[in-house]
């Protein structure tokens, strides 16, 4: 690991436009620091900022960038109106990594690509200019949709999948004020010559705001292909739902992940669904895993990694 110097934000202005990388839970940016792969010369760390609210917001949710994945899905205001959102949280990592792992981290963790994480790999996204071993090499994982001859990686989030399925949108506060970018369009596609960077110098995430999710988000459900059923990323996944009337489809969501560098929202197929009639049974929601685990004591703190059960929310 290269030496580096460590800084704590106490204000949110003095985390906006510091020099250096932000770290939230480390999750991401440690392990990459350790294999030599992200190297800054200094970290900001904003976990004790004020970030960790989730408020409700115009019919809708806002959620603090330092709100853990944990606590965002066993929120009850997710459970009854996004649970998509909680399964997809739920579908990620372990409850260790769920406890430290922010909702900002999550939204920039880096790409899984095995030749970005291998120092001695030339990889566009690494250092731009110097190829990409991944064209011609292993591609399991890698995109199908939006890709380039620069890069061909695919973005991990589980959570910035159900999130685009439901027009969330990233709050971000920069030197020079604040802007919001859909969650669909907010990373970037690679261009010719390598993948531009999704925030600008001393840009942070503030927070992400869910809109108003109407009828339909709360029977929407959020699905994950992986090689096993724990602690593996999406081979593919999709967040999915309609909203049915009088018989119908009036409006649809579909959101895909593993298949490109940002949630593809599947805009035609969303187009096509509507006005066709419901032609199933509604699918109850699944049943939590049945648990064994005893109920926490109450002496217990919440926060605690009580249960392993990756569907349970207890
Ligand atoms: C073994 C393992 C398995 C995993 N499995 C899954 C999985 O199945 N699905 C899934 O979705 N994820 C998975 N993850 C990824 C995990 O969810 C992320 O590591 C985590 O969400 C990152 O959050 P963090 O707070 O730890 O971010 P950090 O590691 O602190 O930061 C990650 C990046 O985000 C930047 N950053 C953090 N917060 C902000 C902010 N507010 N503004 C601007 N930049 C910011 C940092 O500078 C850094 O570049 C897994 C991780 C591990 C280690
Ligand atoms: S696919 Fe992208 S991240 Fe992977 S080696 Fe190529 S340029 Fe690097």
């Amino acid at each position: 690991m290269n030496l580096f110097e460590y800084t704590r934000a106490d204000t949110l202005e003095a985390a906006v436009g510091a020099d250096g990388a932000i770290l939230a839970g480390g999750t991401n940016l440690l392990d990459l620091m350790k294999i030599g792969v992200a190297t800054p010369s200094r970290l900001v760390d904003i976990t004790r900022l004020p970030l960790r609210g989730i408020k409700d917001h115009d019919g809708g949710l806002r959620i603090g960038a330092m709100v853990s994945n944990a606590d965002l899905a066993r929120d009850p205001r997710i459970l009854a109106r996004f649970p998509a959102v909680a399964e997809a949280l739920l579908s990620g990592a372990s409850p260790q990594l769920r406890n430290a792992a922010s909702t900002g981290g999550n939204v920039m963790q880096a790409t899984r690509c095995s030749y970005f994480q291998d120092p001695l790999s030339p990889c566009n996204r690494r250092v731009a200019g110097s190829g990409c071993s991944a064209i011609g090499g292993v591609t399991r994982n890698h995109a199908v949709l939006g890709w380039s001859d620069a890069c061909i990686a695919t973005h991990p989030s589980d959570l910035c999948v159900a999130l685009a399925a439901f027009d969330a949108v990233v709050e971000i506060a920069g030197p020079t004020g604040t802007r919001s970018v859909p969650m669909a369009e907010f990373h970037p596609l690679p261009d010719a010559v390598g993948v531009p960077p999704a925030l600008a110098a001393g840009e942070v995430i503030t927070d992400v705001t869910l809109p108003d999710p109407g009828g339909m988000a709360r029977h929407a459900r959020y699905v994950k292909l992986r090689e096993r059923t724990s602690y593996a990323f999406a081979i593919v996944s999709a967040a999915a739902g309609v909203h049915v009337a009088d018989g119908r489809i009036v409006a649809a969501r579909l959101a895909l992940g593993g298949v490109a560098a940002r949630p593809w929202r599947a805009h035609a197929a969303e187009a096509a669904l509507i006005g066709q009639p419901r032609p199933w049974t509604p699918l109850p929601m699944p049943p939590r895993w049945p648990c064994r685990v005893p109920r926490r004591p109450a002496t217990m703190p919440p926060r605690s990694c009580w249960h392993s059960a990756s569907r349970c929310v207890r």
